[in-house]
């Protein structure tokens, strides 16, 4: 058997290892590793000096999504040419049910915004908006058409906001149909009252935003969530977590043997409060929910990562143009009132240069870096063993690291649809070289070479009971009975 492509003298790194490797490719699977491949009929591509990882697995994004009186900057073409060139090779988005809506009407919705136009796979989550007794059923269906996990959420009141038996509906479901839920953990109730008594007081500038959403906003709704899923006896996923007083919450848990999750985000690890006292409203592009927390939080949550109290990273990509361009108001529109400011920054195509030069400084290992980024998603989210490593049969999605060459991240270079970089002049050092996606070159020595229609739609699996126990190996966990008695 002949091989279409071969990597060689790559040093390989997966959750697990580093290793000396070729890579073989065959179709669109790795076919074989070892030393010496025979190469005969292959295309060869000399990884000398290079390093290669896993693609990356965003398990959080909004791409083509109306939100806050505008629709995000980003749709499918260009949030996942941006994610390809990030080294991001599967994406799971976010579909919405509005209210009174059908679960899969909103499913449908969403596969018609990113079919034929995804340069990466892409999977979605549920979000539930309304969920009444009669209509819980509808969790099944979803899930047997390959999207096993729901978002739901503690904040937005009268947008998105559940009340706590609707969520407790949900996580009881899922025990019957093997569906995870995803929690937005903020106390939405608590935050309108702050936010309109800052507003009737005239604080209106964008640090309102963060002020207006204490920590301990999120860590209660953080060990809320964490009690209802303990009394339904199920995993729960906490999104975007951001206050290490939250993640004390999930330690906790973790601790107690329940098989609690938690994903944080770049903006988390690299940003802070700080930013919103930026002049000229500049402080506009930070706004997001959970929002950024002060200064030495972010080490909390960087032991956090390290310690496996926190096992994901995502990026919560929902970008919002700072300038008003065409149809789709900007950051601009919060001007007057921080509460008009749409929530959401842009980070799909920097998540793994930004953690990549963490590993570099040390703050994480290669391996670890692996495992939150692609290895642990790929196991939460039902995508393992097809993705999320490096081995014969998965799939050949890889990213080639250049470590001498350096990267500078900034809008004038970015492939994102939005008009500013939160993380504009950060350097790097290393750059993406090469991308696969399937066996499909989609960045050629730096440059996107891909087509907007080669992602597939990934249908995902129930979650398993085995890999989640594998992925909580830390956790010292009892049988599920044991916890709801
Ligand atoms: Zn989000």
């Amino acid at each position: 058997m002949s091989y279409d492509l071969v990597i060689k003298n790559a040093v390989v790194h997966t959750a697990a290892d580093t290793f000396a490797s070729d890579i073989a490719i065959k179709g669109e699977k790795i076919a074989a590793l070892g030393t010496d491949l025979k190469t005969e009929g292959a295309k060869v591509l000399d990884a000398k000096g290079l390093e290669v990882v896993p693609g990356g697995i965003d398990v959080h994004t909004h791409l083509d999504m109306p939100f806050g009186g505008t629709t995000t900057a980003d749709d499918f073409v260009s949030g996942t040419t941006a994610a390809a060139c990030g080294g991001t090779t599967s994406i799971i988005d976010f579909a919405i049910q509005k209210k009174g809506e059908e679960l899969r009407t909103g499913l449908e919705t969403w596969h018609k915004k990113a079919q034929s136009k995804s340069a990466v796979d892409y999977g979605f989550h549920m979000i539930i908006t309304d969920l009444p007794e009669n209509k819980v059923k509808e969790m099944d269906k979803v899930v047997d058409e390959g999207v096993a996990s729901f978002k739901l959420f503690m904040a937005y009141p009268g947008v998105f906001m559940s009340d706590d038996a609707t969520i407790f509906r949900a996580l009881l479901r899922t025990k019957e149909n093997g569906g995870m839920v995803c929690m937005h953990a903020e106390n939405g109730g608590v935050i309108d009252v702050l936010i309109q008594k800052a507003l009737a007081e005239g604080k209106t500038e964008p640090k309102y935003h963060a002020l207006t959403r204490p920590m301990t906003a999120e860590a209660e709704a953080t060990h809320r969530a964490l009690a209802l899923a303990e009394m339904a006896g199920v995993p729960i996923y906490i999104v975007h977590l951001s206050a290490g007083d939250a993640m004390e919450e999930v330690r906790r848990a973790r601790e107690r043997g329940l098989p609690a999750f938690a994903e944080t985000c770049p903006q988390y690890l690299f940003l802070s409060y700080e930013d919103y006292e930026k002049p000229n409203f500049e402080g506009a592009k930070y706004v997001m929910s959970p929002p950024l927390r002060p200064k030495g939080n972010e080490d909390r949550l960087w032991k956090g990562l390290n310690n496996d109290w926190l096992q994901v990273v995502s990026t919560d990509h929902c970008s919002f143009c700072f300038h008003t361009k065409g149809e789709k108001p900007g950051k601009e529109m919060g001007r007057k009132d921080f509460s008009k400011i749409p929530n959401g920054a842009p980070g799909i195509e920097t998540r793994l240069l930004l953690l990549w030069k963490a590993v570099q400084e040390g703050r994480l290992s290669v391996n670890r870096f692996v495992e939150i980024t692609s290895t642990t998603p790929a196991k939460l989210f039902g995508l393992y063993p097809r993705k999320g490593t490096i081995a014969p049969g998965a799939d050949a999605d890889l990213v080639i690291w250049d470590p001498k060459k350096k990267h500078t991240i900034s809008v004038k270079t970015h492939h994102m649809n939005v008009d500013y970089n939160p993380y504009e002049g950060v350097t790097v050092p290393g750059s993406i070289r090469e991308v696969l996606v399937r066996g499909k070159r989609v960045v050629e020595n730096g440059k996107f070479a891909g087509t907007t229609t080669h992602g597939t739609f990934l249908k995902r699996g129930p979650r398993s009971t085995k890999m989640l126990d594998s992925a909580a190996a830390s956790a010292r966990r009892p049988q599920l009975e044991e916890v709801i008695k």
